[in-house]
C-alpha cells in the first residue's frame, strides 16, 4: 500500500493543474486530463492520445486513476442492486441502484458509518467511522453510472446513503463540483438532492452556494421533546432554529424543500402529528415524503399500519401539501432506507455476488 501510486481520482481542475506544473505549464493539458478523467471516463493515461506522449509517460510513472473497487452487488427482488464498494484503506462502504418506473436513483454515501446516533437507524449504530474523500463520493456515481451504462442526467443522485453529509461538508461539496462540472461529468444540479438530520450551520452554508443540490431534511418529529429523543442532533438545532435557517434557502422558481419522515407506528403517526407537520411545513413550499420505518434491529420500532400511513398522508394532503409514502426498496438485501451498515465485516467474508 505504501509504494502505492497517488490516485488522481476525485481532484479538482485546479489541483490537477498543481499536479502538472513539473511537466507543462499549459492550462489546457490540466483541462484535457480532468476532461478524460470525468467527461471520458478514460482510466489510462496512454489512452489520453491528445496529450504530449512523454506527458502521458510521467503521469503513468507516478499516478494512477482508480474508482471505489465492487466488492458484492446484492440484488433484490424488485430490482434495487446494493453495492459493497471495498476503498483503498480496507475500509468498506455501501451505495444503492434504484430504479424505478419513471426514474433511476442511485443512493450515495457521504461517510463510513454516521456520528449522529438517530435510534431507528442502523448507519447510526455503527457509530462514526470515518469520511469519504471526493474521490471516494464521486467514485459512486462514476462506478454505478458505467456498471449500468446510464450518461449522466438519466438518474437522479441523491445523498441519502450512509452518513451525514453536512458533517463532511467539503469533501461532499467537492463531490458535487467534480459530478456537476459541464466539463466534467456533467450532471445537472437538479438531478442532485443532499438530505440532511439538520445540520444548521451546514443547511446555511449550503443555502449560500452556486450551483447547489437540492436540500432534504430529515425530520420524524413535529416536537422538540419527541424530537429530542428519536434523533440526538435536534439537542443542538431545535426546530424553531431549524426552520428559521429552513426559510432563508433561496429556492429556485418550483423548487421545494424535502422533508422526510419516517413513520413509526404509535409514535409520530397520529392525526394530530400529521396536523402538526402540515403547520410546521405548510407555509413553505415543501414536499413531504413519509417513510414508513423499516426493519433496523434497533429499538423495538414497528412499521406503521397500511392505513395510518395513508391516514396521515391524506391529512397532509388535505392541508394543501404535497405528499407521498415512499415505495420501500431492497429491503429484502437490507438497502432500504435506515439498513445500510457494515456491522461485521466478519460475515462479508464468503458473500454471493450476483452476476
Ligand atoms: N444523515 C442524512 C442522510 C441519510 S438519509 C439524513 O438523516 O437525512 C437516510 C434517510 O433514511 C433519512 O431520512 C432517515 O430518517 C431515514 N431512515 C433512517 N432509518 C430508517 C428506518 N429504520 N426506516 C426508514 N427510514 C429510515
Amino acid at each position: 500500500m505504501g509504494s502505492m501510486k497517488e490516485n488522481l481520482y476525485g481532484k479538482s481542475r485546479q489541483e490537477l493543474e498543481t499536479l502538472l506544473q513539473p511537466w507543462t505549464d499549459r492550462p489546457f493539458h490540466s483541462r484535457q486530463l480532468y476532461g478524460w478523467i470525468h467527461a471520458k471516463g478514460e482510466r489510462n493515461f496512454a489512452r489520453m492520445t491528445n496529450l504530449p506522449a512523454a506527458l502521458r509517460t510521467s503521469l503513468a510513472g507516478k499516478y494512477r486513476i482508480a474508482l471505489p473497487v465492487v466488492e458484492v452487488r446484492q440484488k433484490s427482488t424488485d430490482g434495487t442492486v446494493k453495492y459493497l464498494l471495498r476503498l483503498e484503506d480496507g475500509k468498506a462502504v455501501e451505495a444503492v441502484y434504484i430504479p424505478e418506473a419513471r426514474r433511476i436513483t442511485f443512493c450515495i454515501s457521504s461517510q463510513i458509518g454516521c456520528p449522529l446516533a438517530c435510534v431507528f437507524c442502523l448507519t447510526g449504530k455503527m457509530g462514526m467511522v470515518r469520511n469519504l474523500s471526493p474521490g471516494e463520493i464521486a467514485g459512486q456515481v462514476a462506478l454505478l453510472a458505467a456498471d449500468h451504462g446510464l450518461a449522466a442526467n438519466t438518474y437522479n443522485l441523491v445523498f441519502m446513503g450512509m452518513g451525514e453529509p453536512l458533517h463532511n461538508y467539503e469533501n461532499v461539496m467537492a463531490a458535487f463540483r467534480l459530478l456537476t462540472d459541464p466539463r466534467g461529468f456533467g450532471i445537472a444540479p437538479r438531478h442532485v438532492t443532499l438530505s440532511t438530520a439538520g445540520v444548521v450551520p451546514g443547511i446555511r452554508k449550503l443555502a449560500a452556494e452556486e450551483p447547489r443540490p437540492r436540500i432534504a431534511v430529515s425530520l420524524s418529529a413535529t416536537t422538540d421533546d419527541l424530537r429530542d429523543e428519536l434523533m440526538p442532533i435536534n439537542r443542538a438545532f431545535p426546530l424553531p432554529i431549524l426552520f428559521a435557517a429552513l426559510r432563508e434557502i433561496p429556492l429556485a422558481p418550483r423548487e421545494r424543500v424535502t422533508f422526510e419522515y419516517v413513520l413509526l407506528r404509535g409514535i409520530n403517526d397520529s392525526a394530530s402529528d400529521a396536523v402538526r407537520l402540515a403547520s410546521l411545513a405548510g407555509p413553505m413550499p415543501v414536499k413531504v415524503n413519509l417513510i414508513p420505518y423499516n426493519e433496523a434491529c434497533v429499538g423495538g420500532y414497528a412499521a406503521p399500519l397500511p392505513a395510518a400511513a395513508q391516514a396521515f398522508r391524506d391529512l397532509l394532503l388535505a392541508r394543501g401539501i404535497r405528499a407521498s409514502i415512499r415505495k420501500r426498496r431492497g429491503a429484502d438485501i437490507s438497502a432500504a432506507c435506515g439498513q445500510l451498515a457494515i456491522l461485521d465485516e466478519g460475515t462479508l467474508q464468503h458473500p454471493i455476488p450476483i452476476s
